[in-house]
């Protein structure tokens, strides 16, 4: 017992567990947003020598150094994320692998900060310096955790189409989150620098970097205790298994077996962590008082009239290949109506809205909505305009609660990196997006399970959580992209009231349908898509008696056309 608890009484055992916090948060703040990054052990070399360099060459305090060597990480994190985090998938843990050999080459041959001998003689920081910035930095996080960037953090990382789809900007989201990872293992550098006296640039390799990568992983990634965990395991575990001398490695190579076939989520797991906050919140839940239900809120100009323009798509193209998926396409869209889009499948019906979104660039065309050229724009900056859309294959947050999942579709409508940074100054705003999440959710039908996982709705539900997601941002135009498929004909006319409904207070939708009785029933004027071409457009009645529409199409009837 009493050598399980000595490694707790070693100071330089609680300072290096204050400094792996700070790192493995550093790195969690990256992993959230879906990115993997191997160099965080570069920033912490750039905040250990830019602390160092400041308090040493220059002779500065302890307080201005760690925040020279802080600020210095996260404008390096900016400079390398920003170029980087534009695109997707491994180029980040790429890319800061070579980020890791670039500094470690340039602090070999930088005469000035000590070559290959590194820098000595920093002193200074004190077990309570280091747990004081620990603890802030964690109170901080706990209450960031709740926030609505983290909540645009991992949505990025849960779904990058869907989060574009309600206005968020991926590298925007991911670089704030990577800068201020960057920024915590810098700080995380420069205390120890000033801890163990001396630096030199072999310090801070892959090794290091691993290191930290193996905090995160280790304790999980479902919410900041996970790095925690995990960075305290990993730094007292190598003392304690000192104690098992021969049989050390055996230990570490069985943990790492368990870990990876029974937990390969971490120790804390993202499932455990959420349902651990269902039950806090249906504690408050309960004695919250009800507040008086918003309706759901569109967006509307003063002057907007009915029946006016509000979509007009001219000469939309677009190939794939030698597949013409969009030939020509010029579609108007009217204020306060609902536009049915039919066809077979193939016909280019999803390729228009994708067009439309900014997913897929068009090859020639032009898509004005009012007077914004939507086809110049990208993705997150259409749906900024108003434009909402839902996908066919189905796009909630599977992981999210079904609250959580509106309330990121409230993104471009809130102040969220005030709220995230500065609440108090944000409270008014956060109260009204509050009740308008539990208006939303009773439009829909889904009040009552705000805190269910939105993976394990059924189908139905998941795209009526789809359509409260496009609502919450106050859109002005919805596209929704077959959201009866998979529904019973007693769900779809529930979808259909309440697409009326939303029609009724003026909202404009496109709707891409199969389900015939619903479209003819619902839809003020349809166009008809086929092989990319527009074939027929007009009222519901004249379109079903259009004999090419029948022939294309409606004739298909009788097989039934498959979703
Ligand atoms: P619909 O939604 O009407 O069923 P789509 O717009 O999905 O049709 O597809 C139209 C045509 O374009 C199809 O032939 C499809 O195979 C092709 N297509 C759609 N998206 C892509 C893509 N990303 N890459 C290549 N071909 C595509
Ligand atoms: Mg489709």
């Amino acid at each position: 017992m009493e050598e399980l608890l000595a490694p707790f009484r070693s100071p330089d055992i609680q300072v290096t567990l204050g400094i792996n916090l700070l790192l493995a948060w550093g790195f969690y703040l990256t992993v959230v947003t879906g990115q993997l990054s191997l160099g965080h052990s570069a920033f912490m070399a750039i905040g250990a020598y830019g602390a160092s360099i400041l308090t040493i060459k220059y002779g500065l305090p302890l307080s201005v150094g760690l925040a020279g060597g802080t600020l210095a990480a996260c404008i390096a994190g900016i400079v390398v994320g920003l170029p980087v985090l534009r695109l997707s998938g491994m180029y980040l843990a790429i890319a800061t692998l070579a980020l890791v050999y670039i500094v470690t080459l340039i602090l070999e041959n930088w005469d000035f900060a000590g070559g290959r001998l590194g820098i000595s003689g920093m002193q200074g920081t004190s077990i309570w310096l280091v747990w004081t910035l620990v603890f802030v930095v964690g109170a901080f996080l706990s209450f960031f955790e709740r926030s609505r960037l983290m909540l645009a953090m991992r949505s990025a990382r849960e779904n990058g189409d869907a989060a574009r789809a309600i206005g968020m900007n991926l590298t925007a989201i991911r670089v704030s989150g990577f800068a201020a990872g960057a920024a915590l293992c810098g700080l995380g550098g420069g205390l120890w620098a000033h801890y163990i006296i001396f630096i030199d640039p072999y310090q801070f390799g892959l090794i290091k970097s691993f290191d930290i990568v193996l905090f995160v992983v280790m304790g999980g990634m479902g919410s900041f205790w996970g790095p925690v965990l995990g960075a305290g395991v990993m730094t007292i575990l190598p003392v304690w298994v000192r104690v098992l001398k021969d049989w050390r490695e055996v230990a570490f190579g069985i943990l790492l077996i368990v870990m990876m076939g029974f937990r390969p989520q971490g120790i804390i797991s993202p499932e455990w962590i959420a349902a651990r906050r269902r039950k806090r919140a249906a504690k408050k839940a309960g004695k919250a008082p009800d507040a008086s239900v918003l309706p759901v809120k569109l967006r509307r100009a003063a002057d907007a009239v009915d029946g006016e323009v509000l979509l007009e798509v001219q000469m939309l193209s677009k190939a794939f290949g030698g597949v013409r998926a969009l030939a020509d396409v010029s579609v108007q869209a009217r204020r306060g109506e609902i536009l049915g889009v039919i066809g077979p499948n193939g016909a280019g019906k999803s390729t228009f809205f994708n067009c439309l979104t900014g997913f897929i660039p068009p090859d020639s065309g032009a898509a004005l909505f009012g007077k914004t050229a939507l086809h110049t724009l990208p993705a997150h900056a259409i749906a900024r305009c108003g434009v909402r859309r839902t996908f066919q294959q189905g796009g909630v947050f599977g992981s999210f609660s079904v609250r959580n999942n509106v309330r990121a579709g409230q993104h471009a409508t809130m102040p969220v990196y005030r709220s995230s940074l500065l609440p108090f100054l944000a409270r008014k705003e956060e109260q009204e997006g509050e009740a308008r999440i539990r208006g939303i959710l009773e439009e829909v039908g889904l009040a009552g399970k705000e805190l269910v996982t939105a993976g394990s709705l059924s189908y139905g539900d998941q795209r009526r959580l789809e359509i409260a997601r496009a609502l919450a941002g106050n859109p002005e135009l919805l596209l929704l992209d077959e959201p009866a498929a998979g529904m019973n004909q007693t769900e779809a006319n529930g979808l259909a009231d309440l697409l009326r409904r939303l029609r009724d207070r003026g909202l404009t939708i496109v709707l891409i349908e199969h389900n015939m009785s619903m479209v003819m029933s619902l839809c003020d004027r349809i166009y008809v898509l086929d092989h990319g071409e527009i074939i027929a457009e007009g009222a519901p009645s004249d379109v079903a008696k259009n004999p090419a529409v029948i022939e294309a199409y409606l004739g298909d009837e009788a097989t039934g056309p498959t979703p």
